[in-house]
């Protein structure tokens, strides 16, 4: 036995706590009509989770709650609560899943109409509930709990209920529950596979963009480490070059300059040459004075030549005279002197003891005699003799004077021609150094400018190289700032590359440089920032993509696996069901017969045609959502097209030519009903089964033939019994009471089956 007791407290018009103990395998609820009987029945489709409010006789979740009733105690105050509690002897572990002897289902409504569901004290979900009653073949369904009225609802269902009831009767639920959740997340899977599509879509086009700027940021990087190196070998030669270049110009320019500063020297110095001989024309006047002096000179020895000659032929004239009188006198040579005479010319001489100069005495001494000789001539031819040699002497000292001014004119005249020559040449030597200074000044300039040139270009080339330098520093500092420090590290191609070109050609260099501006100008293009963001981002976004790319394999690969799973159910779910029919169908036309003594029936696989179809899937997801409504009224599910397969019953009764349900009286019908609710339970025993007057349309013959099914089905499912039938009283083991007072309340009593009979009645 599975079943233990059923706790009513609040629910429907169980006011107060009312306990139903199922310790018999039959158990029979008894009472008038409208004490309550039912609603134990629908206590227990309450407690399983039943959701359709209206199979339980309500429209709202408060219709389940004690509403109050007429007169007595009870009847004062509703209840705020309704509560339904089973317990379940679970020593045979029929819930698998729980580890406990006893389990107990609460379910509590609210008047607000909310729902509390406890396992074993312990609030849970329906869901949970759900699932743990389909472990155990128990269900809200109904397949186990027949309601009033509702004997032949199997009958009445249409083929595809009929087939969901079979399926629940025969423990198939369980994988229907399996394939439903598969279904669903199936579709969740294909939903996120949809978005995760989606998503991939979505990123694309931006990964797509973030690669080509990724492309281009490598490609950037790779412009930027080419400049890099471009730079490197630039500076190092740039630097060396701009070294090399200014020794050599400075060390080249040192020559001219002291060259130049010689040359201004020099001139400086003939310069000085030329304005001192400005200052020599005085040189020229003495030259002009000292010619004329010369001149004078010459002209006075003329003079003094021409009275030379005047007096020397009036020298030879005068002796010419003399000698004729001479010759005349020479008669006149032996006269006789007087002594007297004699004395005085001694005297005379005497006289001349004072002259020192000998050559003077002996000229005075000759005078002397001579004058004496003549005085003592002839008087008349000696006076003239006399006049003459006077007028000798006197010519003889002008002669003499006249030599002697000669000769001193002479010396004179060579005194001043050799001053003049000496002047002369002084002058000329003096025209021969301005000449040269004069020469050489115009030697300097031209040398100055020639040099000048030199030093101007030189002085062009290091202000040119200076030029170099400060443009070589700039861009030092510019490639800094553009590629980062690393391109002014350029010491290795300083120490190693560049020695092997330190005399390459220029345009190698200036080649560099304009790959250098080359390259600045695409970097710049490119706008090289950012491009760690940019490869970040790209690296998440491919990373996330690639993540969603797996993610969507997985997807696939649980899809591929669910579909598989569910088509396995699908299979198992057939399978099984064909061979429950086929059990089913053994039962029932045994049931069938033994109700009417013969005949057959059977249960038919058929495919379903309908109207019109509600989303099967829709239906699904409420289902797993918790709202079993919609799994109750599958009814709704029609569709103009051929549906799944469903359930036909078909009946021959024994001496009839009836064939079909249509044609069945209600107790007919009720019997069939009977016979394959039974059958489906000998099939596949539920727990328990609740019949709630199955047995109201039998007639005396057919509940004692009832009465004998239900013993034999109480041997494998546990029986409660809400009933006005004696015969089937007669079976029950335990018999409960229920009665309504004025209250309105209802009341449980276990009572005996004398006892029962009257209260039924
Ligand atoms: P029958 O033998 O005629 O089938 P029964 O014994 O099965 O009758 P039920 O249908 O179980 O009777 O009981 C119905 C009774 O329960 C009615 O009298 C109804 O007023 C009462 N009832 C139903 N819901 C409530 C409620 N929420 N509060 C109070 N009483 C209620």
């Amino acid at each position: 036995m599975y079943l233990k007791s059923l706790e009513l407290s609040g629910f429907k018009s169980f006011a107060k706590k009312a306990t139903l103990n199922f310790n018999s395998a039959i158990t029979g609820i008894v009472g008038p009509n409208g004490s309550g009987k039912s609603n134990t029945a629908e206590a227990f489709r309450f407690v399983l989770g039943e959701q359709s409010i209206k199979s339980l006789r309500g429209k709202r979740g408060e219709d389940m709650i004690w509403n109050g009733g007429g007169d007595g105690p009870a009847g004062a105050s509703r209840s705020n609560r309704a509560s339904a509690k089973l317990t379940f002897d679970n020593s045979r572990r029929m819930f698998s899943t729980i580890d406990f002897d006893e389990v107990t289902i609460e379910r509590i409504v609210h008047r607000d109409n909310s729902n509390e569901y406890l396992l074993n004290g312990t609030q849970v979900r329906l869901k949970d509930i759900i699932e743990l009653l389909a472990t155990a073949h128990v269900g809200a369904t109904g397949h186990h709990i027949i309601s009033q009225g509702e004997a032949d609802r199997i009958l009445s269902a249409s083929i595809r209920e009929r087939r969901e009831m079979i399926e629940d009767a025969l423990g198939l639920k369980i994988y229907q529950w399996k394939k439903l959740e598969s279904i669903k997340k199936l579709e969740r899977t294909e939903e996120n596979m949809k978005q995760v599509e989606s998503l991939r879509r979505e990123i694309a086009p931006h990964l797509r963009f973030l690669k080509k700027q990724v492309e281009k940021v490598e490609k950037a990087e790779e412009m930027r480490r080419e400049l890099i190196s471009v730079y490197k070998i630039y500076f190092a030669q740039e630097e060396h070059f701009v070294a090399t270049e200014k020794a050599r110009l400075h060390s080249e320019i040192a020559e001219p300059r002291k060259e130049l500063s010689n040359l201004e020297h020099a001139l400086n110095k003939a310069k000085d040459i030329l304005t001192a001989s400005k200052s020599k024309d005085v040189t020229s006047d003495e030259l002009i004075s000292l010619e004329k002096k010369l001149a004078d000179t010459r002209i006075e020895t003329d003079t003094v030549v021409r009275e030379l000659g005047r007096i020397e032929g009036e020298i030879n004239a005068n002796k010419r005279a003399k000698e004729k009188e001479e010759g005349r006198m020479k008669q006149e040579e032996f006269k006789t002197v007087y002594l007297k005479d004699v004395e005085e010319v001694i005297q005379t001489i005497e006289n001349f003891h004072s002259i020192a100069d000998a050559k003077q005495l002996f000229k005075e001494v000759i005078q002397a005699l001579k004058g004496f000789v003549t005085r003592h001539r002839s008087s008349t031819d000696s006076q003239f003799i006399i006049d003459v040699e006077k007028e000798l002497v006197k010519l003889h000292e002008q002669k003499k004077e006249l030599e002697h001014k000669r000769a001193q004119l002479a010396d004179h005249e060579k005194k001043i021609t050799s001053e003049y020559n000496a002047l002369k040449q002084k002058i000329e030597q003096e025209k021969d150094t301005n000449r040269d200074a004069e020469k050489e000044v115009f030697r300097i300039i031209a040398r100055q400018n020639e040099v000048r040139h030199v030093v101007g270009s030189l002085n062009a080339e290091i202000v040119k190289i200076e030029h170099s330098e400060a443009e070589f520093k700039r861009e030092l500092g510019e490639a800094g700032i553009i590629v980062g420090r690393e391109a002014t590290q350029y010491e290795e191609f300083s120490s190693l590359n560049v020695k092997g070109s330190i005399n390459e050609n220029r345009t190698e260099q200036e080649n560099r440089k304009h790959q250098i501006e080359r390259l600045k100008i695409r970097l710049e293009d490119m706008g090289a920032g950012g491009g760690a963001e940019v490869m970040k981002e790209y690296k998440e976004t491919e990373e996330r993509d690639a993540f969603l790319a797996r993610e969507l394999a997985d997807l696939e690969k649980a899809g591929d696996e669910l579909r598989k799973l569910i088509a396995d159910l699908d299979v198992r779910i057939d399978v099984e069901f064909k061979q429950g029919i086929i059990k089913i169908n053994k039962e029932f036309t045994n049931y069938f017969s033994l109700m009417f003594g013969g005949g057959h029936a059977e249960l038919s696989v058929i495919r379903e045609v309908r109207r019109k179809k509600k989303n099967e899937e829709t239906e699904l997801g409420e289902i797993l959502s918790g709202d079993i409504d919609a799994n109750m009224q599958m009814g709704a599910n029609e569709a103009n097209e051929e549906g799944p397969e469903g359930l036909e019953v078909n009946v021959s009764l024994p001496r009839k030519k009836v064939k079909g349900l249509m044609m069945l009286s209600g107790g007919e019908r009720a019997l069939t009903s009977i016979a394959l609710l039974f059958a489906i339970s000998q099939v596949n025993p539920p727990p328990f089964i609740i019949l709630d007057e199955t047995d109201a349309a039998l007639d005396e013959a057919n509940s004692k033939k009832y009465g004998d099914m239900i013993e034999n089905l109480s041997k494998s499912s546990q029986l409660i019994l809400i009933t006005h039938n004696r015969e089937t009283m007669s079976r029950a083991g335990v018999l409960y009471g229920v009665t309504m007072g004025a209250d309105g309340a209802s009341k449980l009593l276990s009572i005996q089956f004398e006892e029962a009979v009257k209260v039924a009645k």
